[in-house]
């Protein structure tokens, strides 16, 4: 859950970051200004009787509770009765108060381009951008009533993973198809894990030594959803996800980019259905589909490492499609100053990044084998020789951009409810 941990935090103050999902709730009680954790924990088969909550406070003591009572409102209230320090359910001498909760939002459509305090405006836009995400944003939304219920006082903020986006020029936003698609249904590429995006490619700048208004970034997010995204001087000019985050990159379930014409073909072919054909590209696709072995890279790596040739295939096509799509992602730049790898597999496998390196010479990368080996950690994130381009790691961390945006949001005023 990051690699700041332990402590009480700064004193201006803790913040609590939930992403509520569909069956389970991650949270995390962080210090915005320094990163640290005071706790943080998952509860599992929320929505059910066998709900389980477990609790870690730093630096380790883990606590795992049943929840008979599984649904979101009876989680949250729990959450919020274990946080330490003043104004929560446990005080403790010398905590930090608890100033809001910071909310992971799936997809804010076109309305929410930042962050934004919750009110019941906010909420009732949250809910009218449901249909984009039917799995994601109800499930945000409980996540944030319930805190509204059990804390009615504490401010709020929604984070969005599509908002970083939102600067896309239309060439890269729109998809040729009939007008009346995108004006009455919103077809149009969104793109994801914005938030993300954005604190890595603010601690870039701060690794390369140069301002982020200067910058012209390609990162490569991949973790078990993968994507990429051109930012230019600060902000988002492409991104591979669309409508939904099945497009662009092979995945570690998902199959990213195929031909629209597979649907037609397969429901001929194979009688399948509309929800067969989607429930198979997101859950059946991807490293899992192509390998047979695992949706996990460390597991395909193994796999392939040991001569297994449908995993060493799967890795081959999540590679050449990955790079295929950072130098995509250089147009919209026009010059490229540093390609960066983040989240799990971006961040841990030399491997891969060694592969898409190998690929990209003629951008004026190349790979530093022993600093790419090193995951970039004694050379400030490089892992290419000096170059007109560099080549960099750099962790991400969206819990704690999400707790400083509350922090940020939270300061400037009260919502408006
Ligand atoms: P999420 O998108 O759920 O936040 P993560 O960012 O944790 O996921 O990334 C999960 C992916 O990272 C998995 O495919 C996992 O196999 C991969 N990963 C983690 N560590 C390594 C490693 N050492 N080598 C290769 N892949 C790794």
């Amino acid at each position: 859950m990051g690699e700041n941990t332990s402590g009480s935090g700064d004193s201006g103050g803790l913040v609590l970051v939930l992403n509520s999902g569909s069956s389970s709730v991650k949270f995390a009680l962080l210090a915005p200004a320094s990163g640290e954790r005071t706790m943080a924990g998952i509860a599992e088969k929320v929505g059910t009787p066998g709900a389980e909550l477990r609790i870690q406070r730093y630096p380790d003591h883990v606590v795992t509770e049943q929840l008979p009572e599984g649904h979101y409102q009876a989680v949250i209230s729990r959450i919020l009765d274990c946080l330490p320090g003043p104004g929560s359910g446990a005080s403790g001498p010398g905590q930090a108060p608890l100033i809001g909760a910071g909310h992971r939002v799936v997809h804010g459509g076109e309305r929410f381009t930042a962050s934004v305090l919750v009110d019941d405006e906010v909420i009732a836009v949250i809910r009218s951008s449901s249909h984009l995400a039917p799995l994601h944003n109800p499930a945000n939304l409980a996540g944030i009533e319930a805190v509204r219920a059990a804390r009615p006082d504490l401010p709020q903020v929604a984070v969005f993973d599509t908002a970083f986006h939102q600067t896309m020029p239309p060439g890269a936003y729109r998809y040729a198809v009939p007008e009346e698609w995108y004006t009455r249904y919103g077809v149009r590429r969104y793109g994801f894990h914005g938030t993300s995006y954005r604190f890595v490619s603010e601690r870039a700048a701060v690794l390369l030594g140069r301002p982020l208004s200067e910058l012209r970034l390609v990162i490569a997010h991949l973790g078990n959803g993968c994507s990429v995204a051109a930012v230019r001087d600060g902000v988002s000019v492409d991104t591979t996800m669309g409508l939904t985050p099945l497009e662009g990159l092979v995945m570690g379930t998902r199959s990213g980019d195929v031909d629209p014409g597979v649907f037609g073909y397969l429901a001929e072919r194979a009688g399948l259905g509309i929800d067969e054909l989607s429930e198979a590209l997101n859950t059946a696709s991807g490293l899992q589909g192509l390998s047979g072995v695992s949706n996990d890279m460390r597991t395909v790596e193994a796999a392939a490492a040991e001569g297994h040739e449908r995993a060493r295939l799967a890795v081959t096509v999540f590679v050449h499609r990955l790079a295929k799509a950072i130098v995509a992602m250089v147009v919209g730049l026009e010059r490229l100053d540093a390609l960066v790898f983040t989240a799990g597999i971006g961040e841990n496998s030399a491997f891969v990044r060694g592969q898409v390196l190998a690929r990209l010479g003629f951008l004026g990368i190349a790979e530093d084998a022993e600093a790419n080996a090193r995951h970039g950690r004694d050379t400030r994130g490089r892992i290419s020789p000096d170059g007109l381009a560099v080549a960099m790691v750099v962790p991400t961390d969206e819990e704690l951009m999400i707790a400083r945006d509350t922090a940020r949001l939270t300061a400037l005023g009260a919502p408006a409810s």
